[in-house]
């Protein structure tokens, strides 16, 4: 098959012949339509995930049809339509057992733990905990642009945030993860205040419902501007960006008794960030973490897409072919964008 593969961290990828995939005993073969571009594929092939082996195929947000089944999945057979959530759970450790496959001791990740989806072929392990069906009417695009940014924005919000009707909720940093956040939250009837640096961001969050924005560079506290905007501040408040200024922005940027939900992956070299608990104490804030959402959990979310309540294809601006993929993966260091590019194998 054609993949797209990199030899050593931070050196150009190329599009070469490699080995077809076959199934494990309970995994699947999935024939790749469709698989996102992310700014996690730009960490991994920088050298930033501990993960990756060399050499490495990248791709984690992916939609495609079942091509080959292992001798002990039950649930799943050649010819469907499937996406899987970026974290691929074992299925029996206990967090599986609890249900929360998010956080799974043993997950797997296609394009970090093994080799993922930027390819005509991706193996994906534990079919039958982690494959979720697509509906006829979403198309692969639509589907692949799901398992990472999307479920995770809806789990940071829904699950996590618990967000209600009428309330205020804050969305620090507004690229894929945050415009998701800013759909989701507006669908479930908040007052969303965007914030970002960019303009553009911004113009893009209040065409998905955001009311009020707020442009990070123009104001000397944006936490105050949050604050003045809702009466005293966010009731929900996402780090969508992930840097230690967004998260403590989202922190100070909360009413009494407000919760933070930490989305943002925030990489530091001695792996800590420092965030703002004398706060937390003082008004009895929640400090809450996100991190995907389980497969079992996407049906709900799909309903809402399908009713074209969330439109989760908005966000798909353009699609390239798998020989522009490696191109495309250096330029996200530079220029993360605001839109996702779905790249067809
Ligand atoms: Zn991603
Ligand atoms: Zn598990």
């Amino acid at each position: 098959m054609r993949a797209v593969v990199f030899e050593r961290f931070g050196e150009p990828a190329g599009v070469r012949e490699v080995p077809d995939p076959a199934p494990a005993p309970h995994g699947v073969v999935v024939r790749v339509e469709a698989t996102g571009l992310c700014r996690s594929d730009w960490h991994g092939w920088q050298g930033h995930d501990p993960d990756i082996v060399l050499p490495h195929v990248p791709g984690h947000e992916l939609a495609g049809v079942v091509e080959a089944v292992g001798g002990r999945v039950t649930g799943w057979r050649p010819g469907d339509r499937v996406t899987v959530p970026f974290v691929c759970a074992c299925g029996s450790c206990p967090a599986c057992a609890a249900g929360d496959q998010q956080v799974c001791e043993r997950q797997t990740q296609p394009g970090f733990t093994h080799w993922g989806s930027f390819a005509e072929y991706v193996a994906l392990d534990h079919a039958d905990v982690n494959l979720v069906a697509v509906p006829e009417g979403v198309s692969y695009a639509t589907a692949a642009s799901l398992g990472c940014r999307f479920a995770t924005a809806f789990r940071a919000v829904v699950h996590q945030g618990a967000v209600k009707a009428g309330e205020w909720v804050a969305v620090h940093g507004c690229g894929g993860v945050g415009l998701s956040a800013v759909m989701i939250a507006a669908a479930s009837g908040a007052r969303v205040v965007a914030v970002d640096v960019s303009p553009r961001a911004l113009e893009l969050a209040r065409s998905f419902g955001a009311a009020e924005c707020v442009e990070a560079g123009a104001v000397a506290d944006t936490a105050a501007a949050v604050r003045d905007l809702t009466g005293g501040g966010a009731h929900l408040s996402l780090d969508a960006l992930g840097s230690p200024v967004t998260c403590a922005a989202s922190v100070n940027g909360l009413r009494r008794r407000g919760r933070h939900v930490q989305v943002g992956l925030l990489p530091s070299a001695d792996g800590t960030t420092p965030v703002p608990m004398a706060r937390a104490v003082a008004l009895e804030l929640e400090l809450l973490g996100s991190h995907g959402m389980a497969a079992h959990a996407y049906p709900p979310m799909l309903d809402l897409v399908r009713a074209g309540l969330l439109r989760p294809d908005l966000l798909v601006t353009s699609a390239i072919t798998l020989e522009e993929a490696p191109d495309a993966l250096a330029a996200m260091g530079s220029a993360p964008g605001a839109g996702v590019t779905v790249i067809a194998p």
